[in-house]
């Protein structure tokens, strides 16, 4: 059986970091994860192959060499991917389609032969026995969450490396919190099930061996969702990196209660985890208890923020706006809120309803619901009727994008960010680092419109921060990617949805 992986193109958003990455002469930033796994359980005696569209082109030749074509994604590729179930129907080519995606849209609307709802550890197997003996059904449901220790180390023979920016590696799915507009509690789970150190670091054996050096985003859902099991984690990797250079910088996702454990992040900075990104979604305390993000309540998140940035671990922000509580003042509190916090890569999106979510259940009841959005929270499309007025709602996210995204704010946020957090380790030289330097050279320090803020911000990284001048210099490739998007979002440039 000859099987085509497809993971369709991942749009623009400020997560797909595109402008930083013609910096560094990458494609995309993080390879399919999950479709790596997939390819792991499918039976060994399959002929495999993977097409990420971010990185390079879907040809009819490579769908004529298929029997079969699993496609995986996200709500937000729910067009690309769709476009691609067309394509490769219209050839003639049997189609299943799994992913978080399958979670969130009916299946009639994915228009594929078979549907994978679930996680693929419990499922792959009967329906790859099905589609050999020719009796594959159109739903494959599981009724429970698999345990992680079956879940086996990415094939990662079926990608090119230095395509991405950064690899990845999971250690655990779920979040224990139940944040009103989360998708992910309701696919994964609010008890995280986590791997064993042993099959962790047997992919960091295996990214190593493979010759990456580099950046590896830990793309759980919550690192710390179970804190006994992140504690015994961290030994075993900071082990790992002591014995292998500290050749890995890591970075992931948690939550803001990772400020209230110094042993957790003493044992993080050990690791050599240098970024968390945080969901902090606003500075409005009725609205974090309105969404039932209680974790940031009755606390002062910047202070939160200050003290793990105080570990020599960055801290990146995720922002909602669109809350029902949300006042007039909003976007100006947003926006003081985001410059004190020393938080340069703020994701400031809009707020979205995403189906199969408390929040598009109560919406629904409310009959606030106008579609089932397209994951988007940039394009400025607002799949509910929000409380504020809608007009005025985007035109303020758009002053708040506006704000931040300026060349000297952005740069300013960046000065205080470095001198409240000193990176624990030097950047590895790369050829990718070096083209990525002397491209912003040129390219923001020369041809660039805001270059006299460029050159101000160099020259204090330079002389104030030498042992920081690589991130210093990463962050203003950075800026370039969050400045390009924020002029798109303004000028109203972002795809659209839904199809
Ligand atoms: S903390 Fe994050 S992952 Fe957990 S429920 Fe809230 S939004 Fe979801």
């Amino acid at each position: 059986m000859n099987v085509l992986l497809i993971y369709p193109r991942f749009p623009d958003t400020y997560w797909s970091f595109r402008y930083a990455l013609s910096f560094q002469g990458k494609r995309a930033a993080q390879p399919p994860l999950g479709l790596l796994t997939v390819a792991a359980l499918l039976p060994a005696s399959w002929n495999k192959r993977l097409i990420d569209v971010s990185v390079e082109r879907l040809r009819d030749r490579d769908l004529a060499w298929a029997d079969v074509a699993f496609i995986s994604g996200m709500h937000v590729q729910e067009r690309e991917l769709i476009s691609i179930v067309r394509r490769c129907r219209a050839l003639g080519l049997r189609t299943v389609v799994g992913g978080p995606i399958t979670s969130s849209l009916a299946h009639a609307a994915l228009e594929c032969d078979h549907v994978v709802i679930g996680e693929a550890e419990d499922l792959i197997d009967g329906l790859a026995a099905d589609l050999e003996r020719g009796t594959a059904r159109p739903l494959y449901q599981s009724a429970e969450r698999p345990g992680l220790e079956r879940s086996p180390l990415p094939d990662l023979s079926l990608i090119r490396m230095q395509r991405y920016s950064t690899m990845t590696v999971q250690c655990s799915r779920g979040c224990p919190f139940s944040c009103e507009f989360c998708d992910i509690i309701e696919i994964y789970g609010r008890r995280p099930r986590t791997k064993e150190p042993a099959q962790v670091l047997a992919e960091l054996d295996q990214l190593y061996d493979a010759g990456w050096h580099g950046p590896v985003f830990i793309v759980d859902d919550n690192f710390i969702g179970n804190k006994v099991r992140a504690r015994l984690l961290l030994a075993a990797m900071s082990a790992w990196q002591k014995a292998h250079d500290y050749t890995f910088r890591f970075i992931t996702e948690a939550s803001i209660n990772l400020a209230d454990d110094p042993v957790l992040l003493e044992s993080m900075r050990e690791a050599g985890f240098a970024s968390v990104f945080l969901g902090i979604e606003t500075p409005d305390e009725s609205s974090l208890a309105a969404t039932n993000k209680l974790q940031n309540t009755r606390r002062d998140l910047l202070d939160s923020v200050a003290t793990i940035q105080r570990y020599g671990i960055e801290v990146m922000g995720g922002f909602i706006l669109g809350f029902d509580t949300d006042r007039e003042d909003i976007f100006d509190r947003l926006v003081e809120f985001i410059q004190k916090s020393a938080i340069p890569i703020a994701m400031v999106g809009l707020l979205q309803a995403m189906p199969g979510t408390q929040l598009f259940r109560r919406l629904s009841r409310e009959g606030r619901i106008v579609d089932s959005g397209g994951g988007n929270n940039m394009d400025c499309h607002l799949n509910f009727r929000p409380r504020m007025n809608a007009e005025r709602l985007i035109e303020g996210y758009r002053s708040v994008l506006s704000r931040i995204y300026a060349s000297e704010p952005y740069y300013r946020r960046v000065r205080s960010y470095l001198s409240r957090c000193r990176p624990q380790y030097r950047a590895h030289f790369s050829f990718a680092n070096l083209r990525a330097f002397i491209l912003s050279l040129v390219r923001q320090g020369i041809l660039g419109r805001s270059r006299a803020s460029y050159w101000k911000f160099v020259a204090t990284a330079a002389t104030r921060h030498p042992r920081s001048f690589g991130t210093a210099m990463t962050m203003a490739v950075m800026g370039y990617h969050f400045q390009v998007m924020t002029k798109r979002v303004l000028a109203g440039a972002l795809d659209s949805v839904p199809i």
